[in-house]
């Protein structure tokens, strides 16, 4: 089953995390005995399916502001009888409130606002909890702009390198970067931050 997610995923051009770093993600998930979840960017919920079958503890609440994925997500979620453990927001996470507290904040939705999703939701952080974000390579156009060669492109491999300046000078989170996927970065407070 979570094969024709895959394939419908390609088939119908919605990106969806790629196959070695969603194996990292639920290994992670997994070591660190992660059990409640905030994603950003559902798509069809085939990674927020995939974190939720790491263990019977998890749960995962994900945000999706496209509509017709959302409506797929659900019946896909259904499908898995995962109803019960994730809960799919409809609505654009830059104006979606939670108040829950997260133990991972995993962030997959537009590249140019991952700045914007951190400082939004890194409250719904526990103390000592994570924020990952998929995508720092974008392809390998953010190590090689040269590669980007629509307008767009280029505006998203811009934002992307501000996100990452954005990390290596954050004052309350040290990251470390993983060449899975497309490149992830793992985000952990800073001791003298986890006491707020
Ligand atoms: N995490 C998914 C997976 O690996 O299966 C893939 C998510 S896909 C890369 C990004 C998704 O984020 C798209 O479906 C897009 O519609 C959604 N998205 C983009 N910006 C968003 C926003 N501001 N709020 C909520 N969803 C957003």
């Amino acid at each position: 089953m979570l094969d024709e997610l895959v394939k419908y995923a390609q088939d119908n051009k919605i990106p969806i995390m790629l196959s070695d770093g969603i194996d990292y993600l639920c290994k992670y998930i997994e070591k660190y005995h992660i059990k409640n979840i905030l994603e950003i960017g559902t798509a069809i919920g085939y990674s927020a399916i995939r974190m939720c079958l790491v263990n019977n503890n998890i749960h995962v609440t994900t945000i999706e502001k496209d509509r017709d994925r959302y409506d797929i997500a659900i019946n896909n979620i259904n499908k898995f009888h995962l109803n019960d453990r994730i809960d799919v927001i409809y609505g654009d996470a830059l104006e979606v409130d939670v108040d829950e507290i997260y133990d991972l904040i995993f962030i997959d939705a537009s590249k140019g606002h991952s700045v914007d999703f951190f400082v939004k939701y890194k409250d719904n952080l526990r103390k000592d909890g994570t924020i990952i974000t998929d995508n720092l390579s974008f392809h390998g156009l953010v190590e090689d702009e040269s590669l980007a060669v629509t307008k767009n492109q280029r505006g998203i491999v811009k934002k992307i390198k501000k996100f990452i300046e954005f990390l290596d000078n954050n004052e309350e989170f040290n990251t470390d970067y993983v060449s899975v996927g497309d490149k992830i970065s793992i985000s952990c407070r800073k001791k003298k931050h986890e006491d707020r």
